[in-house]
């Protein structure tokens, strides 16, 4: 048997405890992986809490990220031995994840171990890194963003998917301003890339539908009145990529940059993105994150401290990324 991260129905609600499992417990898929490390994110907060209602079918192993070696495999796309990585595609929402030593997922959900990284550092980076990659493909493509000109906006700076979009921006040559509620970041921040800052109380404040225009680009991970300022503040034309919700899911805003401006918010979703986003998203990654900037976001945890790095994450106290050895 091993140890899994079991988020289960107690008193009514979700709630993640540790539990020992066998691989006869494991879903039928066809590729058996041992897994070396998985990651906390802030939806792995929300489901090993309970403050979120993430796995929709219970018992359910939790974490969404893993990085490990083929074991065994009934695909001819992969074979014992092959080092991988997962993000996403319904682990520990609707198929059981990453917290525990062994997983069998399917073929389909793999990719290959970047080269570029060890099996640790994909897990540094993770969903959180990856999804920074994916709106910072969104936003080029959209066109707006000018390397050298004009201001990008990235919201929740600190988080993991406000740090790997600041380093990812800076180094294409992007002027980012990081919005933080954490001012004791700001040497972090910059030493990331980030080369001006905006206390985040004052884009949570309820602000006017038309604001001067300063963002040509943004990446927002806070939702909310955060983000209807940040639509506020962007210049016509521009684009903000959207992908998160740590200030509240809502959004009280009006059409008015949209109509007015030719403003566009961009959804970017990373669960179910495409083979082809995720295999462009981590060449991006590859090309572009200086290994020491990823270093310094990151700290590698045992698993046996989910518990309280999921409440971490939650309070919005956990700085960069957070790597799990699920051996530990
Ligand atoms: P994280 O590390 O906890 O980062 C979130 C950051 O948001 C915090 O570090 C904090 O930054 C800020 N924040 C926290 N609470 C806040 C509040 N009440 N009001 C305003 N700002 C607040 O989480 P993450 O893993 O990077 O994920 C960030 C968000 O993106 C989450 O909502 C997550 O669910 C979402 N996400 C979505 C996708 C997708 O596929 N769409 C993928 C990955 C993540 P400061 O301390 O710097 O202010």
């Amino acid at each position: 048997t091993f140890t899994a991260m079991v988020i289960d129905t107690v008193d009514g609600k979700p709630k993640g405890a540790f539990r020992e499992i066998s691989l006869a417990d494991l879903p039928d898929n066809d590729v058996l992986v041992e897994i070396a490390y998985s990651t906390v994110n802030y939806k792995d907060g929300l489901a090993i809490t309970g403050k979120g209602r993430i796995a929709r079918r219970m018992p359910m192993v939790g974490g969404i990220d893993l990085a490990g070696t083929v074991v065994e495999s009934r695909s001819p796309d992969w074979k014992p031995g092959d080092k991988v990585v997962v993000n996403g595609w319904g682990l520990s929402e609707t198929e059981w994840g990453a917290y525990a030593r062994y997983q069998r997922v399917k073929p389909e959900w793999l990719i290959p171990l970047p080269d570029a990284f060890t099996m640790e550092q994909a897990m540094a980076i993770g969903t959180a890194g990856y999804t920074a990659a994916l709106c910072v493909d969104a936003l080029e493509k959209w066109g707006s963003i000018k390397p050298g000109a004009g201001e990008v906006l990235v919201t929740g700076a600190a988080g993991g998917v406000g740090s790997v979009a600041i380093a990812l921006l800076a180094a294409r040559g992007y002027v980012v301003t990081a919005s933080t509620g954490r001012p004791e970041t700001h040497d972090y921040l910059a030493s990331l890339g980030a080369t001006s800052f905006i206390d985040r109380a004052t884009l949570a404040e309820k602000g006017g539908p038309l604001q001067t225009e300063r963002w040509t680009g943004g990446i927002d991970s806070v939702g909310s009145t955060t983000l209807a300022n940040a639509l506020s503040q962007t210049m016509r034309g521009c684009a903000i990529a959207a992908c998160g919700l740590a200030g509240g899911p809502d959004l009280p805003a009006t059409v008015l940059p949209h109509i007015l401006r030719a403003v566009t918010l961009i959804g970017v979703d990373s669960v179910m993105a495409s083979r082809q986003q995720r295999l462009t998203a981590w060449s991006r990654l590859a090309r572009d994150l200086d290994s020491r900037k990823l270093a310094a976001m990151t700290r590698t945890e045992p698993m046996s401290n989910l518990p309280q790095l999921a409440e971490e994450i939650i309070d919005g106290k956990v700085r960069g990324r957070i790597v799990i050895d699920v051996t530990r």
